[in-house]
């Protein structure tokens, strides 16, 4: 559904990168890698940093590979046979040379920016060829000005495998040629009022240097982009027609759990079925931390819908977290008689038409599923509420797009194991409602953290041996800190090497690059506890449950956010047992770094730590504070987010207040935003779907 209609102004922006001057086969891997495959990819690729030159006052200062600025002046021309490059010798204030060399070219245009005996401020790589040094085309020459060139600065990129700053500089280079200027959607007062520079400008600026106006209007695009969305969506499903709800109880007074509901669970089960009862569809998020029950919150919400007499559907994320719901749900209802199923994409001919047939004749009351439970061969009955659990908190304007089929819309529910501070949850599920399980089942036991100098391996690969030997399983986390993914994923498989070496079979590895069928494999050793010891990248964020292993290592702590520290801390002490987490830091640990652990030891509150998280971010230190998979934005940073959304999701439900079909000349302009940004969801709601 993307494409089709999107406006023709921005085709050559999503023109395939592979059409660029240069990118032969052996570039479209590594651009893929990262996400580059459309030119819109690489005009938002911003640097990481930037690199200065700095000027010296003759080449005997400067270091081999050092960028630099230099006065110098060319005595000679060398063209070489054949096809050998074309050099000048340099010479510096002190009689050094330097062969300034270019290759491919007759020297003509060289000839002209440096003529003999005339001094000139060059600029580039320093570098050495045999005994001499040498500057390959070096990057600006100019007669004067040197103190202009070393305040020049260069983008430094996130590269992959496969590409060099040189090569990426230049396919971007190539992208901003193919940009338009494009209509203005952000309001005209608040465009003056922050003096951004027009998005083309912006984009231009962002990528020559540390510009923090044109970073924040693009920034902000972004963040308008999707609140607009996020405000689309909701409009629309204001407008929608729902099946108001009215459980009586009577299938939920036959539950028999184990445990009283917290204070916490019941408001929410309260405020949900509130919502239900109304004629337009719920939309509500459920916001509670690992552990505090959002199982039996959702199973009561969908039993409210099944004494209604509908049906309920509930929504995971993979494979394996559906079969674990699906389980718990079966266990938890055994005496009601409701009948619940589980679908995935795995199920197949006998099974699956069966389960098909009784969502249809509603037999069928609860299916429990991946996103096969959505596709287009599935209907149901009486689908009247929908439950995701939204462990991977993105996409869920369209995954409430996929819930809009039928002519009445069903109930919606999300779950976030997530507790993100107040401003992230606007970015991430605009203006849903609310209900947060902020308080935990009795008799939790705290989990026992603690913060070790690196220096201590040993003592604590000799800690892990021992909780082995006592029969528990532990987790050790490898961080993603490198500028190439294969250096990460190298360091893990030195860690699992080192610990396989000391344990034996008892290890298993997990990370991002392994194929998925390897990475189940692994995970299902470590969950049926044949293997002792997961060792993984960060991708164990995503739920498992294992609540035998009571003990989980993190290498390089101080490099994460406390959310995601957290969110990892949360894989243990699911159990009865006590659990332990050791935090291993490097030895230089900032001021923001000690405050960051610190808080992990004193303190499990979920939400008191995404607060704090955002607070200290912005240093730059952490992991992934861009781009990082742990918001929907890849060019709004933390920083940018709890500054700007605001100011973004006012002017969004200002515009749509105004022009809810964008149809005003900046409505207009605002589409294409939605497009350029790939929330064009938002748009398809508008042609009335
Ligand atoms: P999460 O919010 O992470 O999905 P779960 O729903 O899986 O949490 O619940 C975690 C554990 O707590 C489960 O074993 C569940 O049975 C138990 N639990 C849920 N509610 C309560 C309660 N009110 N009192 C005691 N235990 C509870
Ligand atoms: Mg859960």
């Amino acid at each position: 559904m993307t494409g089709a209609m999107r406006p023709e102004m921005l085709n050559p922006l999503f023109a395939a990168t592979d059409g660029l001057k240069g990118v032969g086969p052996g570039l479209a891997r590594p651009l893929e890698k990262l996400g580059l495959t459309r030119v819109r990819d690489l005009a938002y690729h911003l640097p990481e940093r930037f690199v200065q030159r700095r000027a010296i006052a003759s080449l005997d200062v400067a270091s081999v590979g050092e960028q630099v600025v230099v006065a110098l002046t060319p005595r000679e021309y060398r063209s070489a046979a054949g096809r050998g490059p074309f050099r000048i010798m340099a010479e510096d204030d002190l009689g050094d040379y330097v062969s300034l060399t270019y290759f491919g070219r007759n020297g003509g245009w060289a000839k002209k920016q440096l003529p003999l005996g005339e001094r000139r401020w060059v600029a580039g790589r320093l570098d050495q060829f045999g005994q001499t040094l040498q500057m390959v085309h070096p990057d600006h020459v100019s007669e004067e000005g040197g103190a202009a060139l070393s305040t020049l600065c260069e983008p430094v990129y996130a590269l992959s495998e496969g590409l060099t700053q040189g090569r990426l500089q230049a396919l971007v280079a190539q992208a901003l040629e193919h940009l338009a200027d494009l209509p203005e959607w952000i309001e005209p007062g608040l465009l003056a009022k922050m003096g951004w520079p027009t998005w083309r400008e912006a984009i231009a600026l962002a990528h020559k240097g540390e510009h923090a106006l044109a970073r924040d209007r693009l920034a902000y695009d972004e963040l308008l982009a999707n609140s607009l969305a996020l405000m689309l969506v909701r409009t629309a499903n204001r407008a929608r027609i729902g099946t108001p709800l009215h459980g009586d109880g009577h299938l939920r007074a036959l539950l028999n759990l184990p445990f009283a509901l917290t204070g916490a669970q019941l408001r929410s089960i309260r405020e949900i079925e509130d919502d239900m009862q109304q004629g337009a569809p719920m939309l509500r998020l459920l916001q509670g931390d690992v552990g505090s029950g959002k199982t039996a919150v959702a199973l009561h919400a969908m039993l409210a819908a099944v004494e209604a007499g509908a049906q309920a559907a509930m929504l995971a994320p993979t494979e394996i977290l559906a079969r674990q719901h699906y389980e718990t749900l079966t266990r938890m209802a055994k005496g009601t008689g409701v009948e619940i199923a589980l679908l995935t994409g795995r199920d197949k001919g006998r099974a699956r038409e069966s389960i098909l047939m009784g969502l249809l004749d509603g037999s069928i009351q609860i299916c429990v599923g991946t996103h096969a439970i959505f596709q287009d061969a599935v209907a149901y009955r009486n689908l009247a509420l929908v439950v995701i659990d939204e462990q991977h908190r993105f996409g869920v304007g369209q995954r409430l797009l996929l819930t809009q089929k039928g002519r009445r819309t069903p109930h919606c529910l999300a779950m976030t194991a997530t507790p993100i501070p107040r401003t992230l949850t606007l970015a991430q599920y605009g203006e849903m409602d609310v209900s947060r399980l902020d308080e935990m089942p009795p008799g939790r036991q705290a989990i026992d953290t603690r913060v070790v100098a690196l220096d201590r391996l040993a003592d604590v690969v000799e800690g892990v041996g021992r909780h082995l030997a006592k029969g528990g399983q532990a987790y050790w986390v490898c961080p993603m800190v490198r500028e190439l993914e294969s250096e990460d994923i190298a360091a893990a498989e030195a860690r699992f090497a080192a610990l396989t070496a000391r344990f034996g079979d008892d290890v298993v590895l997990v990370h991002g690059q392994l194929r998925p069928e390897a990475k189940d494999a692994a995970m299902e050793r470590f969950a049926s506890g044949i293997a002792k010891v997961l060792v993984a990248t960060t991708v164990i964020e995503v739920g498992v449950d294992v609540p035998n292993a009571t003990l989980m290592v993190i290498e390089q702590a101080e490099r994460f956010g406390l959310a995601q520290l957290h969110q990892l801390r949360g894989r243990v002490g699911r159990g009865s047992e006590a659990s332990t987490c050791l935090l291993l830091r490097g030895d230089a640990l900032s001021e923001t770094g000690r405050e960051r652990l610190a808080l992990m030891r004193e303190t499990q509150d979920g939400f008191l730590l995404a607060e704090e998280d955002l607070r200290l971010r912005g240093g730059g230190e952490l992991l992934g504070t861009r781009q990082s998979g742990e918001t929907p934005f890849r060019v709004a940073d933390f920083e940018q987010i709890a500054r700007l959304l605001p100011l973004a999701h006012d002017d969004a439900r200002l515009l749509i207040e105004r022009d809810g079909g964008l149809d005003s000349p900046r409505g207009e302009a605002a589409r294409l935003l939605l497009y350029l940004f790939e929330r064009d969801w938002g748009v398809q709601l508008l042609r009335g779907g």
